[in-house]
């Protein structure tokens, strides 16, 4: 029987099945487990409520028997994925905790839809726990993107970076530890440590807003770091909602849109026209004023995604 007839035949004074908390054995299973991340942090699911039966129950609220249409729960998934109906999907919560660098917390922290609440640094003693990256983790600056990294610098390099953070983290520990047994106050004596040491939260959000963060933080562009943790939240997340998560991947996670002008240009290169002629017509620059091609742009984004769109 599905959720929407169960809801139906339940007495209005009565507490009916559907009303029971949703509990799946795998996402059970894992709760409190510490999945390793970086060098020394972790991401772990405390709880979460609801599943992908949770967002269908929504719906069909929602949509009542205009839903008879659709009557599979994945079709029904599926179509609100694609249409953008997100209320379902804000129906099921998740929460983390989760041991990160600062500087990672940093840009996690940056997505506001969640709950938060971080180990203080003012309460207590912050541990002697820094993130040493490991010397084939250690990129050169990207060219292309500023904001990005690029192949591997020299092993030379590398060691000696490596190197010195492990000693900057040291001696930093060592005066911090100074500053707190002279008596300085923790909130002050947090003022000598790094970037790299770790911090822990808890952080729990909604899945619609989930999947934003998701889209954002596995992406190519977002920094390796940040998405070494998306990457187990996503797995955590795939346990709970399988339904939603395959939707997502497949409408948001692994799809491209096409804005205007790149949908003409799409138009001129199927009925024939070259790359290059399809994007000058279609105001998608290619190459600069001296004739150069470009190495960035909206024009070599566009080709980048027509590019990925041939190797699908
Ligand atoms: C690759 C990458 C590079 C980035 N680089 C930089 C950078 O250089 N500098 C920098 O400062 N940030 C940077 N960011 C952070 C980025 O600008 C966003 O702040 C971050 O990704 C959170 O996105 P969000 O606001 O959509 O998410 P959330 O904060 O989770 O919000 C979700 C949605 O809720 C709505 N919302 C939430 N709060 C508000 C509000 N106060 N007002 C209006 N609408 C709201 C918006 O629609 C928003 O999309 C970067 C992010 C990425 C992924």
């Amino acid at each position: 029987m599905d959720i929407a007839s169960k809801m139906a035949r339940g007495p209005a004074n009565q507490v009916s099945d559907v009303m029971k908390r949703i509990s799946i054995p795998e996402a059970d299973a894992i709760i409190g487990k510490r999945f390793k991340v970086l060098d020394k942090g972790f991401v772990a699911l405390v709880d979460y409520m609801g599943s992908d039966a949770a967002i269908v129950q929504a719906a069909r609220v929602s949509y009542g028997m205009g839903t008879k249409s659709v009557n599979d729960d994945a079709g029904l998934i599926n179509y609100l994925m694609r249409h953008r109906h997100t209320s379902p999907f804000e129906m099921v919560e998740v929460k983390f905790l989760a041991s990160m660098p600062m500087y990672v917390a940093r840009e996690w922290v940056r997505h506001r839809t969640a709950s938060i609440n971080e180990y203080s640094a003012r309460y207590s003693i912050v541990p002697d726990k820094f993130n040493i990256p490991d010397l084939q983790e250690i990129g050169a600056q990207a060219t292309k993107n500023r904001q990005g990294r690029e192949g591997n610098v020299d092993d030379e390099v590398a060691s000696a970076f490596r190197r010195d953070v492990e000693e900057v983290s040291d001696s930093a520990y060592e005066r911090y530890q100074k500053a707190i047994d002279g008596g300085v106050a923790r909130e002050q004596a947090r003022i000598l440590l790094p970037v790299n040491a770790y911090t822990e939260w808890y952080w729990k959000i909604d899945l619609n807003n989930l999947f934003h963060f998701l889209s954002l933080r596995l992406d190519d562009h977002a920094q390796e770091e940040i998405r070494a943790y998306a990457k187990v939240m996503a797995d955590i997340t795939k346990t709970i909602v399988p339904a939603a998560y395959a939707a997502f991947e497949n409408y948001v996670l692994n799809s491209v849109t096409f804005s205007e002008k790149e949908m003409a240009a799409l138009k001129d290169i199927f009925a024939g026209s070259s790359t290059e002629d399809a994007c000058e017509a279609a105001g998608l620059r290619l190459f600069r004023e001296d004739g150069q091609r470009m190495k960035s742009g909206e024009g070599v984004e566009f080709l980048e995604k027509a590019r990925a769109l041939l190797r699908k």
